[in-house]
């Protein structure tokens, strides 16, 4: 049998990838010493609940960082449980050896730890910015204290050291300072600060610093004494400690919800709703969800990404994380925190995102049914958010063939000829009329504008409601659709419509036949403009009106005109219909009779004018204006 070889490993070049390949961002380091620190801290504490003699309080835990800019240097120091000599050998001399990883192993099922190394690699990442790096540990229990001191791939030192305290303090003597990068900042107050608020603000430990403030100083700064300051140097805990999505729901108020979305998300305005759910089984999170009331400036442009907060354990692993929310609901805001995700070495993304989507599919049910509520409970608060993300929700409607309608379609609202209100499908369906077949809508540009159109007199006249479509993308979005609860959508300007009575029928088909040859008549003289022309089932008081055939509506035609860069020629294919109560069908019957050419202009005019009437542009507006101007002319002349 052949022999196994180990493999072996450049352990120099090793370290050089852990320390200069693995991480995008220098400014992660301070995350995973601190990351360490509260591990090593959670393992006291978790020694000190079955052990007396460690006497230490919750309390009296803590992270400290100092600051040293004269000379360069940046510590991190803890009270947690040290390392013996051993130990740093193993954990620090040893890549990937990861002491935290063993313990949580160890002790799997202890309920109040909560350790986030795994991997041992992150230590090295203060290499990224520390020229040299030293670490002085009194393990607990032990007597003596060690050094270990490393400038990076070259190798490392342990010796004895005077340490007091039980805990490990790290030095990072800093770089220096470069063209492309400053790591002085490093040093600075508010860098430090702001490091720890957006990384580590949710460890459970305090993380301490000597902050220098200026007063001013007493008797100055008046209209006589110019003012002075002094500084004054004062210990601040920096992270916030207790995550609120971590505190249960009945511990915390309204306000300190919305506290937390407005200075987390930079937005002045109260949210619409917050969602705070705990899940576990397949997904197991936490999540804080936050519905805002009004849609961000660029909320509909390309510069808009969305995404929700990503915590492991309390660290910030991904700022936007992007396949947390589907893109109809990309404008909700907030954050998920779960203990399952297997990150990456990094731990700046997840190895495969098998999670991730059972947490995406678990977070879109719950969106959805917080949505539903409010609409069931707080319409007018609904109808704010619909105004905000109506649009978002209608082309998810629309978006990848549809997939998406049956989760969307009951959140739906299209303003009605019914009281001229915002109505959802289900409240269109159960006023249904007993004779009542389709679900009717027109489009338009507005409400006033559709309430005008001729097409839709037939249809009120009948007394049926009518939903107006009045953004370009509704009745694709309906059109996707297809049918709500088994009612099909009708525009009322179909060509086949299907509202007469069979009487209203007969009537009809009887007209039509003799006026055939008219409508022959006119469709040639309108040159191929229009598919047909036609006695109307719809019209009560106008004269003409343009329908189509087909599936290209004529809102559909202008929408594509409109779009940039597309290509012009999307064209419904139209049909003029005719009123035959209307006086002007009696003057088209007598031309077609006595004056074949002045139908000719006739039809032109009638056409034309159905075109302004949908607010369609006209052809060729000095050729209309030239026809009406000779009939004006010819009236009063004769
Ligand atoms: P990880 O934290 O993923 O295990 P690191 O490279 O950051 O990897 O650290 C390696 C090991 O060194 C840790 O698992 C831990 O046992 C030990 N260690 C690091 N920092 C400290 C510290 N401040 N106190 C005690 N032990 C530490």
């Amino acid at each position: 049998m052949a022999e196994t070889k180990q493999f072996k490993a450049e352990s120099k070049r090793l370290l050089d990838m852990m320390i200069n390949s693995i991480y995008t961002h220098k400014e992660i380091f301070l995350r995973e010493l601190i990351s360490n620190a509260s591990d090593a801290i959670d393992k006291l504490y978790f020694k000190s609940l079955t052990d007396d003699k460690v006497n230490m309080n919750k309390d009296d835990f803590c992270i400290f960082i100092t600051a040293d800019k004269d000379n360069g240097v940046l510590t991190i120091s803890d009270n947690g449980i040290g390392m013996t000599k051993d130990e740093l050998e193993n954990n620090l001399g040893t890549i990937a050896n990861s002491g935290s990883l063993a313990f949580k192993t160890e002790n799997s099922g202890a309920e109040d730890i909560d350790i986030i190394g795994q991997f041992g690699v992150g230590f090295y990442s203060a290499f990224m910015v520390a020229k040299e790096v030293e670490v002085r540990s009194k393990a607990y229990g032990e007597d003596k204290a060690f050094l270990w001191k490393s400038e990076g791939v070259e190798g490392y030192t342990i010796e004895e050291c005077d340490k007091d305290t039980v805990g490990t303090e790290i030095r990072l003597t800093l770089k220096d300072n470069t063209d492309d990068e400053s790591y002085d900042d490093y040093l600075m107050d508010w860098k430090i600060k702001s490091l720890v608020k957006k990384y580590s603000d949710y460890i459970r430990f305090p993380i301490k610093m000597e902050v220098e403030h200026d007063h001013l100083k007493e008797g100055t700064g008046t209209n006589d004494v110019p003012p002075e300051y002094i500084t004054h140097k004062e210990i601040e805990t920096l992270n916030s400690m207790v995550p609120l999505w971590r505190k249960s729901k009945n511990e915390i108020t309204d306000e300190e919800y919305t506290k937390f979305y407005r200075e987390k998300f930079y937005d002045y305005n109260e949210p619409l709703a917050h969602i705070h759910t705990k899940a576990e089984g397949t997904a197991t999170y936490d999540a804080l969800l936050y519905i805002p009331s009004e849609a961000p400036m660029d909320y509909y442009t390309k510069e808009f990404s969305k995404g929700l907060q990503l915590f492991s354990s309390g660290v910030l692993i991904m700022d936007k994380c992007a396949d947390l929310l589907p893109d109809h609901f990309s404008f909700v805001k907030g954050l998920v925190d779960s203990q399952d995700l297997s990150l990456n070495i990094s731990r700046e993304m997840l190895q495969h995102d098998r999670q991730l989507k059972l947490i995406a599919k678990s977070l879109e049910r719950t969106i959805k049914n917080e949505l539903k509520k409010m609409l069931s409970n707080d319409r007018e608060k609904y109808e704010k958010f619909w105004k905000a993300f109506g649009l978002q929700i209608k082309f998810g409607m629309y978006n990848g063939y549809g997939v998406n309608k049956d989760l969307l379609k009951d959140l739906l609202l299209f303003y009605s000829s019914h009281e001229k209100k915002l109505v959802t499908l289900d409240e269109y369906v159960s006023r249904m009329k007993e004779d009542q077949k389709y679900i009717y809508y027109a489009a338009g540009e507005s409400v006033a504008k559709i309430d005008c159109l001729p097409q839709t007199e037939v249809v009120k006249d009948k007394g049926y409601e009518i939903l107006y479509l009045t953004e370009s993308v509704d009745e694709f979005a309906i059109q996707m659709l297809m049918e709500y609860e088994e009612k099909q959508f009708k525009s009322v300007s179909a060509s086949d419509l299907d509202i007469e009575t069979p009487e209203e029928k007969e009537e009809f088909k009887k007209i039509a036949e003799e006026n055939k040859d008219l409508f022959a008549y006119i469709k040639d003289s309108l040159d191929g403009k229009i598919k047909e022309a036609r006695l109307s089932e719809r019209l009560k008081t106008h004269p003409c009106c343009l329908t189509n055939e087909g599936q290209i509506s004529l809102d559909m035609e202008k929408t594509f005109a409109a779009m940039p860069n597309s290509e012009h020629n999307v064209k419904a294919e139209k049909v003029l219909e005719l009123n035959p109560e209307h006086p002007m069908f009696r003057t088209l019957q007598k031309l077609y009779e006595t004056d074949k050419e002045k139908l000719k202009d006739y039809s032109k005019i009638l056409y034309t004018q159905a075109l302004l009437i949908e607010g369609m542009t006209i052809d060729d507006p000095l050729d209309f204006s030239n026809l009406v101007c000779s009939l004006m002319v010819n009236s009063v002349e004769s």
